[in-house]
């Protein structure tokens, strides 16, 4: 098993001093705005851990929020403060927004974040740097993911790397960067024929798809490393009987709850892979361990360090 959580407290204890480091160089700690509109019981917890990390780690870190019933317009006037606000290094609206919204509405709030405090990297002009190789602020997921790993010393180049899901926010940029490290990649997605057979190719497999249990052990070469992304709450007990033996404490934690935090691969997997991110503990805290990361880098582009 990789462990995600002592990685991600790893890279955060190397931030704290640099953000103290910060603070007493510049006068103010590197601050981070969060953006929530409405109350998406899955976003609150997201943010409560985002907020969390800032805090911990000396950042300033803002909640901003915005009820359900806000306009596109108020969003976007939000934004447009926080884009001008010297407090404010880094800016992440947390998706999804309402649907009342509209369906552009993630898109048109995305475009107007400022590219230097675009610590999400989903601004175009990132997206755009990251495609040409030169990234500046690059998606916290996959980032994370790259970072874990490069600190496990899991070789990328040469390797033949396959990501099932091809979001904006995990699938592609995800294949960027590990082609920008020598991987030979392959992207798959719904309209994938023979899923289990392209993935079962790879060397490192990463699900990102949030779809509980998709990848089974006929998806895995056998000591391929196997990354999952996946985040999905699991409330069928007969799935929770199958997938974990009497007294698996993972089977007793449903019992207690009636739900169960799982990813893209199905437990069966740690049989086949050489290597695994558990669900909860691995990809979730690095992509918080990256945000403060990118944070601190977007503080640090606004004063030229
Ligand atoms: P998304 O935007 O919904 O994209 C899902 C992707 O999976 C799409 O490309 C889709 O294909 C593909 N897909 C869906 N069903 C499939 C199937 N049966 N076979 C093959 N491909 C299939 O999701 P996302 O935002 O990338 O997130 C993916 C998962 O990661 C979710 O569970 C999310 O909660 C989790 N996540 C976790 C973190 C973290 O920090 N741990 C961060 C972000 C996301 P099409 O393009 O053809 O529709």
């Amino acid at each position: 098993m990789l462990d995600g959580l002592a990685v991600a407290a790893r890279i955060r204890g190397e931030i704290a001093p640099q953000v103290r480091e910060f603070t007493s160089r510049h006068g103010r700690p590197p601050g981070l705005a969060i953006v929530l509109v409405g109350h998406n019981p899955a976003s609150e917890v997201y943010v409560r851990n985002k907020l969390k990390a800032g805090d911990e780690a000396g950042f300033r870190a803002d909640l901003e929020r915005l009820p359900e019933s806000a306009a596109l317009d108020d969003v976007l006037t939000l934004v447009a403060r926080l884009n001008a606000s010297p407090a404010h290094d880094g800016i992440l609206v947390q998706a999804p927004l309402p649907r009342s919204l509209g369906a552009d509405a993630a898109a048109e709030v995305f475009d107007a974040i400022a590219p230097h405090k675009d610590v999400d990297g989903f601004t175009p002009g990132n997206v755009g740097r990251l495609v040409q190789g030169r990234p500046t602020l690059v998606p916290c997921t996959p980032l994370g993911i790259i970072e874990l790993l490069a600190r496990e010393g899991i070789a990328i180049a040469g390797r033949r790397a396959c990501i099932i899901g091809r979001s904006d926010i995990v699938g592609k940029p995800m294949a960027l960067l590990l082609l920008q490290r020598d991987a030979t990649v392959t992207i798959c997605h719904s309209k994938t024929p023979d899923l289990a057979g392209v993935a079962r190719q790879a060397d490192i497999l990463v699900a990102a798809v949030g779809r509980a249990g998709l990848v089974t052990r006929n998806f895995v070469k056998p000591g391929a490393v196997v990354i999952d992304v996946g985040m999905n709450t699991l409330t069928d007990s007969s799935v929770a009987a199958a997938w974990y033996p009497q007294g698996h404490p993972r089977l007793a934690s449903f019992q207690k709850s009636g739900r169960l935090l799982v990813g893209d691969v199905h437990p069966e997997v740690a049989d086949v892979a050489g290597a695994l991110t558990p669900v909860p503990g691995g990809v979730g805290p690095l992509t918080i361990a990256m945000l403060m990361a990118n944070t601190l880098r977007a503080a640090q582009l606004v004063v030229g360090g």
